[in-house]
């Protein structure tokens, strides 16, 4: 039996249309689904939209909308990146939906008593964040993630206590119970925690949230406070909510393997809700615990902070529609650092695109594919062996992935690209045939490489895997360990030689 794999996205808020930073994590968390699925796993990847946060309602107002219809039209923009990024989610889960009101609720109700308290409660609030704000959190009197004078907040709410988990999470995370990467990361929580955690409240007012959310079961004062049911969307979608429900039990539990797996993937700015908020609730409703949160880093657009003021937000169908799926996925992954901030700049988009894409994949699969076409009649010649150490690529390449190191795992396969390329300048094969000599030997191992260089990318940019795999005429079994072998590529079979992978850009041309 396939062992099980579970991972998700965060849930973005929908007050507006997604940006490029959301392609990221998009990207990011599509990448490690299909690894997982190539090595062999049964993978769940969920996404989603969280409708019931505060923001959408005021986004809805300004809009002169209702809020359902608003939330009804903007998550279709999210959902979109299945197509414009070619993101392979297997559900998408948006919080207004029913099943994730029923688990919502059914969590709340499995909160020990004595974790829960109702309080009276006076803060400072950015509604921006949907947080409770400390004066000393902020910067100049401002939120320091909106820049914005938080508003002042008296009312009645129920309270978490998270300090009943202080010890607990402390151990989580040192032990790698819960695997916070990066490990800058994992230290910054660490310190955070020995500063003392302080109770959180979950619930406001259903008159400040304007009655929209998740009802408190029992309390109908009160609406829970939106990140308690939007953490909770990681499971709701697994019909939690349910009566013994499988899908929780098969990829939630992953019951009866040994090593479960689930793993969350963040941006910086939410780790407080994922790392300390999320493990104390599910440990007071008495469930099983993510293993691993990965957390990456914020994009600028040309070294500036992205911003509606600045008018500098980009939008990714924009940079698709003129570039192509992959190559934005491929700049994502191989440009940007996966955990701290990362750039997005044209010029910079443009060279990698060039260098890495147009000189480098598209052009070493045309110049391979042409030979084997011209000097052996479109047909793999006889099996010979590896001569570019192709064992070491793989077992740097899976490393890498287990890191989560994107940037490592596209260098890796660069690398590969111009070793090959380099072996094809060296041979000059061309010149070998005039002086009437056999390249066969050197077809091969041309051709083979090609293959190993396109299943490897096939959680990287997919389509572009795919097409060199059907010029190859090759189709990748379920069988990784086989396929990572050398000769498998069988003589006497069939190239068909078609398209070009990567068009040059125009000014670049000639
Ligand atoms: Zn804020």
């Amino acid at each position: 039996m396939k062992n099980k794999y579970y991972i998700s996205t965060a849930i973005p808020y929908i007050n507006g249309k997604p940006h490029i930073g959301h392609a990221l994590e998009y990207t990011q968390t599509d990448v490690v689904a299909r690894y997982q699925r190539l090595i062999g796993k049964d993978v769940f990847f969920l996404s989603g939209t969280d409708e019931n946060s505060l923001k959408n309602v005021h986004a809805a107002e300004k809009a002169g909308k209702g809020v359902q219809e608003f939330v009804d039209e903007y998550y279709k923009e999210f959902y979109n990146f299945k197509d414009i990024l070619n993101i392979s989610f297997d559900d998408f889960i948006r919080t207004s939906e029913a099943r994730h009101f029923v688990g919502a609720k059914k969590l709340w109700q499995n909160f020990k008593a004595e974790d829960l308290e109702k309080r009276k409660y006076k803060g400072l609030y950015c509604v921006g964040c949907e947080a409770f704000y400390k004066e000393e959190e902020l910067e100049d009197g401002k939120c320091p993630e909106h820049k914005t004078e938080p508003e002042v907040v008296e009312e009645e709410n129920w309270f978490f206590k998270l300090s009943n988990y202080q010890e607990k999470l402390k151990e989580l995370l040192e032990k790698d119970i819960i695997k916070v990467v990066p490990d800058f990361r994992k230290n910054e929580w660490l310190a955070f925690i020995d500063r003392g955690l302080e109770d959180f409240s979950i619930s406001r007012s259903a008159e400040r949230a304007h009655n929209w959310g998740v009802p408190v079961p029992s309390d109908e004062s009160q609406i829970m406070y939106v990140w308690v049911d939007a953490l909770s969307n990681y499971i709701t979608a697994l019909n939690y909510g349910e009566e013994n429900s499988e899908l929780f039990q098969k990829y939630w539990n992953q019951t009866g393997q040994n090593n479960r797996e689930v793993v969350h993937v963040i941006g910086k700015g939410i780790g407080k809700f994922h790392v300390l908020y999320w493990p104390a609730m599910l440990l007071s409703a008495g469930l099983e615990l993510p293993t691993a949160e990965f957390i990456h880093g914020y994009l600028t657009i040309e070294g500036e902070k992205m911003s509606k003021s600045l008018g500098n937000v980009i939008d990714p169908k924009d940079v698709v529609e003129k570039y192509g799926t992959d190559a934005v996925r491929y700049y994502l992954l191989g440009a940007v650092s996966a955990t701290k901030d990362g750039d997005f700049s044209v010029a910079r988009f443009e060279d990698f695109y060039t260098a890495h894409l147009v000189n480098g994949i598209g052009n070493l699969t045309s110049r391979i594919l042409t030979m084997i076409e011209k000097y052996n009649e479109n047909k793999i010649p006889v099996v010979t062996k590896d001569i570019f150490e192709i064992n070491k690529f793989w077992e740097h390449y899976e490393i890498s992935f287990i890191n989560y190191d994107f940037e490592e795992v596209v260098k890796t396969i660069n690398s590969l690209v111009s070793k090959i390329d380099v072996t094809i300048s060296e041979q000059k094969p061309w010149e070998k045939v005039k002086a009437g000599e056999n390249i066969s030997v050197l077809l091969y191992q041309l051709v083979e490489g090609l293959r190993h260089l396109a299943l490897s990318l096939v959680p990287i940019i997919p389509e572009t895997a795919e097409k060199i795999l059907k010029q190859l005429n090759w189709e990748v079994s379920n069988n990784f360990e086989e396929e990572k072998k050398w000769g498998i590529l069988s003589e006497g079979k069939e190239i068909k030689k078609t398209e070009i992978l990567f068009a040059r850009l125009e000014k670049q041309k000639n």
